[in-house]
């Protein structure tokens, strides 16, 4: 009986710790280009609420799904090259569990990265445009700017995003530093893809649209958003074919391509903004989200 009652003492002394006892982890890349977008995750064996990634002065709640050590969160970060230079920034991640608030910090090394160079041609009103268009150009650059930083949950973004176009010909590569009637202007904040008028342009997420309009330089423009700070916009539409608010489907036809604003000549300008940094659409079309957790650090938090 003392033997019984000794073995059952330590049987539950052996166990409960490993009951109580939740182990987390956050993967994140060392380093990365910049321009290129990049995968975190916070994974656990046990519940939490409240996941939060901080990247470059912007906070991004992530979901909490099945998956991973048992329950996962999912990012997509990225840097601008139009304004980030090469360096070491903090990543910082955050969620509850068990009552407890628990952090974890990192450091990524944005390597530099060379984008070439392009001259173009356009009507000098685009350049330096008159007077009489500043105050449309400020009304404008303001919704621009409320529609990215919209934040909301839960995730619609599911990876890879269906191709905006039916086919994919690059036509002028993000990051490009553009050069308008020998001006130098900011690089390229998206990737130009070939397109007629009237090339019928797919939501590459699911979302909601949180702006659409007829803008100074970017002519048809519409932005979709797909949670957790992952919004995608399409420049220099002929036609759109939704509103502000609307929801939309992964692959709903959502436009059609045209040549509006600062062009020379039709095309669809499809940029990929991440946390409020725009980043090279491309590469994220043939890859997952999973894939690129593979070349992750990870780091243990409990
Ligand atoms: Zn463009």
């Amino acid at each position: 009986m003392q033997r019984l009652k000794f073995t059952v003492i330590m049987l539950i002394l052996l166990i409960t710790p490993k009951l109580s006892h939740a182990a987390s982890w956050v993967n994140f890349p060392t380093s990365w280009d910049i321009g290129q977008a990049f995968a975190v995750s916070i994974t656990s064996t046990a519940e939490y609420t409240q996941p939060v990634v901080t990247w470059m002065d912007r906070s991004i709640s992530l979901n909490i799904e099945a998956g991973g050590a048992g329950k996962i969160s999912y990012g997509l970060l990225g840097s601008d090259v139009r304004r980030v230079k090469p360096g070491s920034y903090k990543i910082f991640f955050e969620f509850i569990q068990g009552g407890k608030k628990y952090k974890a910090s990192g450091n990524i090394y944005l390597r530099a990265r060379e984008y070439p160079k392009e001259e173009l041609r356009v009507s000098p009103k685009m350049v330096n445009p008159p007077k009489k268009e500043l105050p449309r150009i400020q009304k404008e650059s303001k919704l621009i700017g409320t529609a990215l930083r919209t934040m909301t949950t839960p995730r619609k973004w599911t990876t890879p995003p269906q191709p905006p176009l039916a086919s994919i010909t690059l036509t002028s590569n993000y990051g490009k530093q553009r050069i308008y009637n020998g001006q130098p202007r900011a690089g390229h904040n998206g990737a130009d893809l070939r397109a007629v008028t009237g090339t019928s342009v797919r939501a590459p997420f699911a979302g909601t649209i949180v702006l659409a309009g007829n803008h100074y330089y970017a002519g048809g423009s519409l932005y979709i958003d797909s949670g957790n700070g992952v919004i995608t916009a399409f420049f220099h539409l002929s036609n759109i074919l939704v509103k502000k608010g609307d929801k939309v489907t992964k692959g709903q036809i959502v436009a059609k391509s045209g040549a509006t604003g600062r062009v020379t000549g039709p095309h669809l300008h499809y940029s990929l903004i991440l946390g409020g940094q725009f980043v090279d659409p491309i590469p994220l079309l043939s890859t997952s989200i999973t894939k690129m957790l593979k070349n992750g650090n990870v780091q243990q938090v409990n």
